[in-house]
């Protein structure tokens, strides 16, 4: 594997994001001195917060899976996850609710998952659903070392026999194919293939290999810091301190200051210069390559995830009524896809998850309220012309609505809309294409295809987060800091994945 040469004693880490936050952590832990600089004043980056008329809002991921990702961090430098950070199991993980008023609870537990599908399409899909499971996890065992937790040199070194075996068990064809292999009721399918937008592909395009991420959340099972999300990277950055991390927050980098090859410094909107032996950059990919004065030579341009709105609400309490995850599916479901992917315009029969944080953690609200996030996946701005300072206030206001109808009749009178967020705010947070979700997962950029973590002709700059290996979301930006810690120093261990035993938890 090619890794820094010369001396990595002082890491500067740009970002204070997840990838960041791990990265700083794996080189803390293998003894080199980190500085983490970042520009806003505190740690998380799109994992955001704010506080807003006595909401915790918390801005960024809502769904947290494989906790177990998160230990190794908090392992790297002797610490303790379970010390920094209470996690409590969501349960259903997500309640599914479909269009001809039916509702399903996706349940982690393999027996009670399988009676909950019996009753709701029968002993076939039950049955279909225990053997997707085994399949699911198989899945995750092949890729979890060799493809996405490796660092790659070239295509050529994804041929090993585990490709043969990931190959012969369906990986490459399909998702939805692959799925409908096991459950034929479309209800049922769509709680398999949905996960295919955190990839930014359409289930029916998306690789079977990315239904690993059903795994992680239908599987391995969904998890709720109490505080909040913001808990996670808050509790990262506790332990990073301790281990001797140097945060700089409130600083943004203007530049990086190179001699020949390396990057010997780094400079900062406060006029402070920063020696380093070393430098993680966990920046979006455009300011990556202008700060490291570099072009990249790719033959064809890259393709952004779709993009999504977001409102945050405070309504009166709804208890169980509605759970802490849901997904409220359009009746439209393929067309949805080519809405937002190909013809760059806002879903018509929207499909729109729900979140209630405050299920888990009540004092995210004030007394006797309940926070709601409510996300549409909508197009970036690269796929749609669509003019968000005029559209995105009633665009949320009806997403709310429509959320309203389908899962809490009556709520949108009492419903007090405390932020939106739409492509546009996710461009002027610095993100390309107004996308907040990278580069899309397409074969193309899966892999040793997508932008790699080394920079050609820059011999001591290593890339990690969303947009190179191995990609979007909290599992895999952890891993991202891993990779790039191992590209300073040299793999230290063989880290393995905890399955989850595919009959129970
Ligand atoms: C709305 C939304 C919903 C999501 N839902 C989920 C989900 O449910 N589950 C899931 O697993 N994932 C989800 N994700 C994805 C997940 O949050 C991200 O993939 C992950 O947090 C990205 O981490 P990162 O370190 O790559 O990037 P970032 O968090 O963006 O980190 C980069 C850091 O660099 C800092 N920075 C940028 N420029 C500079 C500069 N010049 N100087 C100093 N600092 C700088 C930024 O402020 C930031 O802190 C969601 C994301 C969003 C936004």
């Amino acid at each position: 594997m090619r890794t820094v040469p010369g001396p990595t004693d002082h890491v500067v880490v740009v970002g204070a994001g997840l990838s960041g936050l791990s990265a700083a952590m794996q080189l803390a832990g293998r003894g080199r001195a980190v500085t983490v600089v970042e520009r806003y004043a505190f740690p998380g980056g799109r994992m955001g917060q704010a506080d807003i008329r006595g909401y915790r809002i918390d801005t960024g991921p809502t769904v947290l899976t494989m906790p177990d990702i998160i230990e190794e961090a908090f392992a790297a430098v002797g610490a303790s996850m379970t010390e920094h950070l209470d996690l409590v199991p969501v349960d259903p993980a997500y309640r599914a609710t479909f269009a001809d008023g039916s509702a399903l609870d996706v349940q982690t537990d393999a027996e009670a998952m399988s009676a909950a599908i019996e009753a709701f399409a029968g002993p076939a899909q039950a049955a279909g659903y225990r053997r997707l499971r085994t399949w699911l996890t198989e899945l995750y065992r092949l890729e979890f070392d060799g493809f996405i937790a490796a660092n790659f040199e070239s295509p050529l070194s994804l041929l090993t026999p585990q490709l043969a075996r990931l190959a012969a068990i369906g990986g490459f064809r399909g998702w939805e194919r692959m799925i409908g292999k096991f459950i034929t009721d479309e209800r049922v399918q769509r709680i398999f293939t949905f996960q295919a937008l955190y990839a930014g592909v359409p289930p029916q395009q998306a690789l079977a290999a990315y239904a690993v991420i059903a795994y992680m959340d239908t599987v391995a099972g969904v998890y709720f810091p109490r505080g909040g999300m913001r808990a996670v990277p808050e509790a990262l950055a506790t332990a990073a301190a301790a281990a001797g991390v140097e945060f700089r927050y409130g600083s943004i980098v203007t530049a990086l200051e190179r001699s020949g090859s390396r990057v010997t410094a780094v400079r900062t909107s406060e006029g402070d210069r920063i020696d380093c032996d070393a430098v993680v950059l966990t920046t979006e990919l455009p300011l990556t390559y202008q700060l490291l004065g570099r072009t990249p030579r790719r033959p064809i341009a890259m393709r952004p995830a779709p993009s999504a709105v977001v409102a945050h609400v405070g309504v009166p309490a709804v208890g169980d009524r509605l759970a802490h995850h849901n997904i409220s599916f359009g009746g439209k479901w393929a067309g949805t896809f080519d809405e937002i992917i190909r013809d760059g315009v806002l879903m018509s029969d929207p499909s729109l998850l729900v979140t209630r944080p405050t299920a888990g953690d009540p004092s995210l609200a004030p007394p006797g309220r309940d926070l709601l996030y409510v996300l549409a996946p909508t197009p970036n701005l690269e796929a749609g012309a669509l003019d968000w300072a005029s559209i995105g206030t009633e665009y949320a206001r009806q997403m709310v609505a429509t959320a309203a109808q389908r899962l809490l009749p009556g709520l949108d009178d009492d419903a007090d809309v405390l932020e939106i967020v739409t492509p546009a705010d996710w461009a002027r947070q610095g993100m390309a294409a107004g996308t907040p979700f990278a580069l899309a997962h397409t074969f193309g950029q899966t892999g040793p295809f997508r932008p790699a973590n080394t920079v050609r002709g820059i011999d001591n700059a290593v890339l990690a987060g969303g947009s190179t290996v191995p990609g979007v979301g909290m599992p895999t930006a952890l891993l991202s800091g891993r990779l790039a810690a191992d590209r300073v120093t040299g793999v230290v261990s063989d880290v393995s994945p905890r399955i989850i035993s595919s009959g129970s938890r």
